[in-house]
């Protein structure tokens, strides 16, 4: 029997888990990481998201572990991890559809700059922002085009949004014009309404958005961060918001997390924050996800999501 052990949400968890794989994957033998005397050297799978890497090491006949997030710079930046093991990231269509939902959200809410509402609803003042625009008449751009940017994008371009995308490497989708490279970036940059931030964070991304990131877009334009919050140099937003250069931020991550209760981007008017939570799909999602990833695996096949450690993504 193939074995399954879990260190995700910690050893309360334990028990739920066990139940929704035993609901989905029966046929995996499933532990917790916790359990007294669980013998590390017979374990095939690993399900984690902040492992003690030194119990990973231990695990000698491991033959992937699978991280219940999708973004996974953590892990790679753990001196102690395996990386000699198959790193597979999270996905699925919830979670995919869950980040497609709430980057539409975001955007209509920066179409018609729902902030203002918000902040004029806590001073009872009823007045007409005067926005007369449709989706159909703005441009979003999506920085990473990857497995979730693509899922963003064909949901934007769906509703009505003229979408572009910008990626590493040179890769159409339908109605999509992507651009790839540092080069192409002004361009792609240059015409948006809306920039929605989907990268990894890699060393090449980290602290990438910054004030002459944002002053190459066109002035006003706002800005959804859904990837990692180290993407940004959090005073060059701070300045491009005062300054109007970015009109607006919906910002789902941010650095550090959870952001302190005295942070100024708590209190900007031209900010709102949700505490990471764009995509978390379901735990009876990720365990059909995590069940499927197992089987083809078990097969010899790759899975779609494999990491490449080389490349930090
Ligand atoms: P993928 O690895 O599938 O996609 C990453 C994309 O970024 C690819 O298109 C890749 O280009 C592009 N890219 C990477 N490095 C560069 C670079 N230097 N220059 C240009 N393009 C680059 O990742 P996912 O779509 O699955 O996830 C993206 C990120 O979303 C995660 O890493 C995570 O940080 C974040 N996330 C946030 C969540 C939330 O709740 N807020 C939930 C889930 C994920 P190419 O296609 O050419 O390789």
């Amino acid at each position: 029997m193939v074995r399954l052990v879990i260190s995700s949400d910690g050893p309360a968890a334990a028990g739920g888990w066990r139940e929704i794989f035993h609901s989905v994957a029966p046929e995996l033998d499933v532990c917790s990481w916790y359990e007294p005397g669980l013998d590390l050297a017979h374990v095939d799978y690993a399900l984690v998201w902040h492992p003690a890497s030194e119990d990973l090491a231990r695990m000698a006949h491991l033959k992937g572990i699978i991280c219940t997030g999708a973004g996974i710079n953590h892990l790679l930046h753990d001196p102690g991890f395996p990386l000699h093991v198959p790193l597979v990231r999270m996905g699925g269509e919830q979670t995919a559809a869950l980040m497609a939902d709430y980057v539409l959200w975001a955007a209509l809410g920066l179409l018609r700059d729902s902030r203002t509402w918000a902040v004029q609803q806590q001073r009872a003042v009823w007045k007409n922002n005067r926005i007369s625009r449709t989706c159909s008449e703005a441009r979003v751009g999506v920085m990473g085009m990857g497995h979730l940017g693509g899922h963003v994008a064909r949901h934007l371009h769906h509703v009505g949004f003229t979408v572009a995308g910008w990626r590493r490497s040179a890769r159409d989708l339908p109605g999509i014009q992507v651009f790839s490279g540092n080069d192409a970036l002004p361009d792609f940059l240059g015409e948006l309404d809306i920039l929605v931030n989907l990268l990894p964070s890699t060393h090449e991304t980290r602290g990438m958005i910054n004030h002459a990131l944002l002053g190459a877009l066109p002035r006003g334009a706002g800005f959804i961060n859904v990837g990692r919050g180290n993407h940004v140099i959090t005073d060059d937003l701070l300045r491009a918001l005062d300054e109007g250069q970015v009109g607006a931020a919906v910002l789902d991550v941010t650095d550090p997390e959870p952001l302190p209760a005295d942070h100024p981007l708590w209190r900007h008017e031209r900010v709102t924050i949700t505490p990471h939570v764009a995509s978390e799909a379901s735990r009876e999602a990720q365990a059909r996800y995590v069940r499927d990833v197992i089987h083809q695996m078990e097969r010899h096949e790759r899975p779609a999501l494999l990491c490449d450690p080389a490349r930090g993504y």
